[in-house]
Parts: structure tokens; sequence; C-alpha cells
């Protein structure tokens, strides 16, 4: 007989209660999203991304074959070339998801980190935080609490988070000691007894193919084919995939072949997302972010090999959002900035857990426009 010994007060209390529990349920109701998909790509530039092909660097000494790169991307409007460069980027999700960063536009995407090289921008995805101890890409364990080992935590997401990358370095940005996080990167062998032949042939590939980029980074084809097998087989609900040869190309001064990294690994992109549209558990809840880790130069035109603090333009990055939760607004026009420490929030938020709350340390806000009101 409690409800009778309650007041009028305590009973105000009481339906402002089960108000609020019922709008915050709605709100999860409300959210389609159960399975994320991360793609990052090492270093590739804004520029590339929303212009296509730069003339000046096709003009520069880092193109050899001119009249071959020209036939392959040119096109006399940017919004062709990056239609001819990334044609999944800029035909799918530019029209039914967002793309920020075109400062052609005034809308800038960029690091909060000073440093503006790989560890240091994927500390900032995956933790939101853009620690300052995190100066190095050697491999030093990441002491700050990730969003995918947050996420491995939650109820239904135990054991169903997984990172495939190129390069080695994604143990220590992660934490696989302390996160228990699966991490297949370098040239990580998958070693689950009930790996099907695919994965374990992956295994075997992989050994034998030439190692052009050294031992502490595998050829991204591999990666995907890795992820790809493995979400068939295991289906994990959120999946990050580390791309790098972007990154190594621009290094190496081959600006062919950083253009044909790049279309190339929009069409991976493509192949995944159409593949999770057709595995059961998948259609309708699943989103994918694509981003960076850092920028690169631009001008002068050889500071396109390289980034860091050093290195003007070097923080101003992009990212791409496709999903059920996410309006589509494609490339976002307004005079915003965001900043990668916002990704994890977002990620986690898209999923309906509060990262922020429980990660430990700062962490940034959310991208509100993400997600649908
Ligand atoms: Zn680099």
């Amino acid at each position: 007989m409690v409800a009778v010994c309650l007041n009028i007060n305590s009973m105000k209390k009481l339906f402002l209660l089960m108000l609020g529990a019922l709008s915050l349920n709605c709100v999860q109701a409300q959210r389609k999203t159960q399975n994320i998909i991360i793609v990052t790509l090492d270093g590739l530039r804004w520029q590339e991304v929303f212009r296509g092909a730069d003339s000046a660097l096709i003009a520069s000494k880092f193109t050899e074959d001119k009249d071959g790169v020209k036939k392959k991307y040119w096109a006399a409007s940017s919004a062709e070339r990056r239609k001819t460069l990334m044609p999944f980027l800029w035909s799918e999700i530019n029209k039914q998801g967002q793309i920020y960063g075109n400062r052609d536009l005034g809308n800038k995407d960029e690091v909060a980190n000073p440093y503006r090289f790989s560890y240091p921008g994927y500390n900032e995805i995956f933790t939101g935080f853009p620690d300052k101890r995190m100066n190095t890409n050697d491999p030093i364990t990441n002491p700050n609490m990730n969003v995918l080992e947050f996420i491995n935590k939650q109820k239904g997401y135990q054991g169903k988070v997984v990172a495939f990358a190129s390069w080695e370095r994604f143990p220590q940005i992660l934490n696989a000691k302390r996160s228990g996080l699966p991490i297949y990167s370098g040239y990580a062998d998958v070693k689950n007894a009930d790996a099907n032949e695919r994965i374990k042939y992956l295994n075997e590939l992989q050994d034998n193919v030439p190692h052009y980029l050294g031992d502490s980074t595998r050829l991204d084809f591999i990666s995907f084919e890795y992820t790809k097998e493995y979400i068939k087989q295991y289906k994990p609900k959120v999946v990050y995939l580390g791309f790098d040869e972007t990154d190594d190309m621009a290094h190496e001064g081959n600006y062919s072949a950083y253009l044909d990294r790049t279309r190339q690994e929009d069409g991976y992109i493509k192949a995944l997302w159409n593949m999770v549209q057709n595995t059961p558990g998948y259609k309708g809840n699943t989103t994918l972010l694509i981003t960076c880790d850092h920028g690169r130069g631009e001008q002068p035109v050889e500071t396109w090999r390289s980034h860091g603090e050093d290195v003007k333009g070097s923080e101003q990055t992009w990212f791409a959002v496709l999903g059920p939760d996410t309006p589509p607004t494609g490339e976002i026009t307004t005079a915003t900035t965001t900043y990668h420490k916002q990704l994890a929030q977002t990620i986690s938020l898209l999923l309906g857990f509060d990262f922020k709350k429980s990660a430990g340390h700062e962490v940034g806000d959310a991208i509100e426009t993400v997600i649908k009101k």
C-alpha cells in the first residue's frame, strides 16, 4: 500500500521521475545504431578529399607520369575531380551522410593535439583526449582509456569489438594489455583456433607477400581482407580498420601512388559497406565513420610530403559519417570547427553510451550535428 502513503509532493516527484525515465528510453529507442565501423586513412589530406587531385603536385617533381595521372584523375572542376578520386565518398556518403572539413567552404575539422603525427592523432581520436604526454610514435603503452575499450565493457558489446590496422603500433595506442581488445596490427596473425580457412590463408599470405612498407606496416589490402572475413565469421559490433599507405606514399614523395591508394581504399570502404548492408545483423543499424589522423602541408608544394608540429596546415583534417542516426546533409558548409577529440564521445553516444562520464580523463564533447535530434 505504498501509493496511499505518498503525499501530493512525493507523487509529483514520482510522476516527474517516470516521465524522465520515459523520455530517456525514447531517446535510446529512437537511436538505431548498434554497430559502428571506423576507418582511418593515415595522413590523407582534406585538400584531395574536397578538391581531388592537385594540379601543383601533378606539375611537380613528385609526379613522374604526368599525362598518365591527368588521364586518371584530372577534370576541370573540383567536384568532378574529387568524385573521380573518391567515388564512394562523393556519391553514397555525400548523398546519405555527412562530410566535414571543406575549408574552401569555411567548414573546418582539426586535430587538437599540437604534434600532428600518427600516435598523437590516433590517441586523440580514440581517447578523446589530446594528451600532451602522447608525443611519440614509439611503442609506449597509452595510459588513457579509449572508447573501444569502454564500449567493449558495455552490456551486449563484450567480446564484440575488434581492431585491424596496417601499422603495428595499435596494441600500444589502444593499450591491448589493459583493454584486452583483439588488435591485429602490423603483421599480427588472427590465431583463433576456429578461424575459417580464408583467415588462415591470410595469415599465410601476409608473410609471403613482399613487405614493401617494411616489417612494421603491412599492406592495406591484407588489413581490409582480414576485416571482411572477420566480420563474416565473428559478427563484431564495433570494428576499427586502420589503413596506412596514403601516408607512406606521401612520405615517399610519390603523388601518383598516393592518389592510387586513395582511390583504391575508397573502393575498399565501399565494398565493406556493401558487404555489411547484405550481412544479417548490420543492415539499417550500422554507422560508418571515416577519418584520418593528421593533415599534411600545402605550401610550399613539397611540404605535402610531410606533417608535424613545424609543418603548416598539418592540423587540418576531415571526417565523414554515414548511418541511420546521421542527418543526410552531405558536405557540411557551416562556418564551424570540429576537433578529432570530439569523435570518441560521438562514437559512444551513437551507441547510446556516455564515454565522457566514465573515461577518467578529459574528453571532447560529441559533435551534435552528427546525431539526429
Ligand atoms: Zn606520416
